[in-house]
């Protein structure tokens, strides 16, 4: 696929999932993960992106361990660069020699590259395995400082226990950590799979995975 239809593409799901600057996107399916089947009441606890500043609390303020906040990638918004902002600290290294030698942002390694076409100077993936995300928010907080602002910080409804205080609530600087209505048929899950929805716009149904 060509650069151009590739953009027009991805640019197709942009507002799908996404509702108006939610901390989360909305799935159809259902999470193989999922520890637990929140939200069970009308309100969910989220992050508002307009006030986060990715201070790190998330990582440890959360009575779950580990916390039930995860980075995620919004696919509609990165620019599948060669070198990625909230994947690689230190730009002066090949393409080539990214994955192998590049100094990592992620602590854990848990933002991963993969080659989506173009070669070793084309155009890359990036997630986040949510099995190693310990939430600490520096893959986003470099996004939001030198990228695109497609990494942030999701509490995951499937994995939150729905505090009726959230802790993390009660510490955060910015005020971030907001109740917000959910709707019993919603399945919540916190990561774009950029795979699944080019199959599902293929198929005729629409943006998200
Ligand atoms: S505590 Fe607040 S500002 Fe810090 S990472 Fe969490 S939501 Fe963002
Ligand atoms: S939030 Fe921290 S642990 Fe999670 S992927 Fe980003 S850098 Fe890694
Ligand atoms: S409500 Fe509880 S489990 Fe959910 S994010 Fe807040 S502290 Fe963690």
């Amino acid at each position: 696929m060509d650069r151009r239809k590739f953009i027009q593409r991805g640019g197709q799901f942009v507002g799908a999932a996404v509702l108006g600057g939610a901390a989360w996107r909305v799935f159809a399916g259902k999470d193989p993960e999922s520890e637990f089947s929140q939200p069970t009441g009308p309100y969910v606890w989220r992050i508002n992106q307009e006030k986060c500043t990715y201070c790190g609390l998330c990582e440890t303020a959360c009575v779950r361990k580990p916390s039930a906040v995860k980075a995620v990638n919004d696919q509609t918004k990165c620019s599948y660069c060669v070198g990625c902002y909230g994947h690689l600290a230190d730009f002066n290294i090949a393409s080539e020699l990214i994955d192998s030698q590049g100094v990592k942002v992620c602590p854990y390694n848990a933002v991963i590259r993969k080659e989506f076409t173009g070669g070793k100077d084309g155009y890359f993936t990036y997630t986040i395995d949510q099995a190693k995300c310990t939430a600490c928010g520096k893959c986003a907080k470099r996004c939001n400082e030198l990228g695109t602002k497609s990494m942030f910080l999701i509490i995951r409804p499937d994995l939150c226990i729905g505090c009726n205080r959230c802790s993390i609530m009660a510490v955060c600087p910015k005020d971030a950590v907001e109740l917000a209505h959910s709707y019993p048929e919603d399945d919540y899950r916190g990561n774009f799979d950029l795979d699944q929805m080019l199959k599902n716009q293929a198929d005729g149904k629409g943006g998200a995975a």
